[in-house]
């Protein structure tokens, strides 16, 4: 809410795209004017969404049932989140 922290960081916002993803709709990259592509890492069952022209991305995350794990960052780093409480 205080619009400091960058746009997909916290599993809320990762969430709200990948159902928006799933249903079929067409996401919108926040940065640009760009959509999001999905990319799967195939040996860790993790995807993550990718602009596809600005290149930001989500962290990497792992669907499990209704909720989703975020795992590490697009770059493989550790995930450093913000509180999401
Ligand atoms: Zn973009």
């Amino acid at each position: 809410m205080d619009g400091k922290e960058p746009p997909l960081r916290s599993v809320r916002d990762v969430a709200k795209v990948w159902e928006r993803f799933k249903s079929g709709d067409l996401v919108g990259c926040p940065k640009c004017d760009g959509s999001m592509a999905l990319a799967v890492e195939g040996s860790s069952k993790s995807y993550r969404l990718v602009c596809t022209q600005c290149g930001t991305s989500t962290p990497w995350f792992e669907p499990s049932g209704a909720e989703l794990i975020l795992k590490f960052e697009a770059d493989g780093s550790d995930l450093e989140l913000p509180d999401d409480d």
